[in-house]
C-alpha cells in the first residue's frame, strides 16, 4: 500500500475511539496533511512508519525500487540527519532483530562519493562489494519516525518521556531476563512483542508518583538529542526517586503490539 493511504486508514480506523479533542487533533494533522499533499510531502508519524516498514519487512530496497523515495524521505527525518557527513544512502534493508524480532531498518550509503559522476568504474566496486558486510549498519527507525515530532510535545507530553526515559534500564533488564521463548500474555503471539506495565499501568504509577510531589511544573526537563528523548534535567532529584518508586512496583508482562494498542485504548 502506498504511504499516503496507509496514513490515513490507520487515522481512520483510531477516530472510531476518539474524544472530541482528539478528533480534532487528527483534523488538524489531516489539514497539515493536505498541506504536505500540496507540497507532495509525506507525514512521517510513528505509526505509520512502523505499518509501512512492516509490509516490507525482508526487503532489501535499492534506487531503483518504487519505495526507495519514501525510505529516503524517512531516513532524512532523523533528528540528526543534518549533521551526517555522507547524507547519500544507496539501499535499505528492512529486518527483524534476532533477539526481541524488532523491526530493524539498515542503510548502506554511497561509500563518500557525493554525485552520480564521483561513483566508481566497475573495477572498483568489485573491491567495495568485499566490504558490502561492513557497509550496512542499523539507523533507528523510531528516531526518524518520532524525532520532530517528539521534540514538539506538549509539558505534559515531555515529562512523561523524561519518566519513561529514566526507567528505560529497568525495562530493558525485564526484556534481557525474560527472553526465553517469550509470548504475548493475551494471544499468545510470539513475535513484535513490547514490555506492558501489569497489573499497575505506567500511567498509574507516573500520576500516583506526581500527586505526591511538590512544584511539578519545576522540574527541569531537558531534550537529548543522541537518545532522541526527553529527559530530567542534570542532578535533578527527581530522577533517582523516581526510578527508586518504580522499582519497588513496577511488574510486567509481554504484550503483542496489537494486543498492546487495544488495551491501551481501554485504559
Ligand atoms: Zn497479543
Amino acid at each position: 500500500m502506498e504511504y499516503n493511504q496507509l496514513l490515513f486508514k490507520h487515522k481512520n480506523t483510531l477516530q472510531l475511539n476518539m474524544s472530541e479533542k482528539e478528533k480534532d487533533k487528527i483534523k488538524e494533522q489531516q489539514l497539515e496533511h493536505e498541506q504536505h499533499k500540496e507540497n507532495n510531502e509525506p507525514i512521517i508519524d510513528y505509526d505509520t512508519v512502523k505499518m509501512w516498514l512492516e509490509e516490507r519487512v525482508h526487503q532489501t530496497i535499492t534506487s531503483k525500487h518504487k519505495d526507495f523515495d519514501m525510505m529516503n524521505k524517512i531516513l532524512q527525518k532523523h533528528p540528526n540527519f543534518n549533521e551526517w557527513k555522507n547524507k547519500n544512502c544507496e539501499a535499505f534493508k528492512i529486518t527483524r532483530s534476532a533477539k526481541n524480532k524488532a523491526l530493524q531498518v539498515h542503510i548502506k550509503m554511497t561509500n563518500s562519493f557525493n554525485t552520480q559522476e564521483e561513483k566508481p568504474k566497475i573495477n572498483t566496486l568489485k573491491t567495495l562489494k568485499k566490504k558490502e558486510q561492513n557497509e550496512w549498519r542499523i539507523v533507528s527507525w523510531v528516531a526518524c519516525a518520532k524525532g520532530k515530532i517528539g521534540q514538539s510535545s506538549s509539558d505534559k507530553n515531555r515529562l512523561t518521556q523524561a519518566m519513561r526515559f529514566s526507567i528505560r534500564k529497568q525495562i530493558k533488564n525485564f526484556r534481557d531476563t525474560n527472553c526465553y521463548n517469550p509470548k504475548c500474555a493475551l494471544c499468545e503471539k510470539t513475535n513484535q512483542l513490547e514490555v506492558d506495565h501489569y497489573p499497575l499501568t505506567f500511567a498509574t504509577m507516573r500520576d500516583d508518583f506526581l500527586s505526591n510531589m511538590n512544584d511539578v511544573d519545576k522540574i527541569k526537563i531537558r531534550w537529548d538529542k543522541n537518545k532522541i528523548s526527553y529527559r530530567f534535567g542534570k542532578g535533578e532529584d527527581i530522577n533517582t526517586k523516581w526510578q527508586r518508586y518504580h522499582s519497588k512496583r513496577a511488574t510486567y508482562r509481554w504484550l503483542c503490539s496489537d494486543c498492546n494498542k487495544r488495551m491501551n485504548k481501554k485504559k
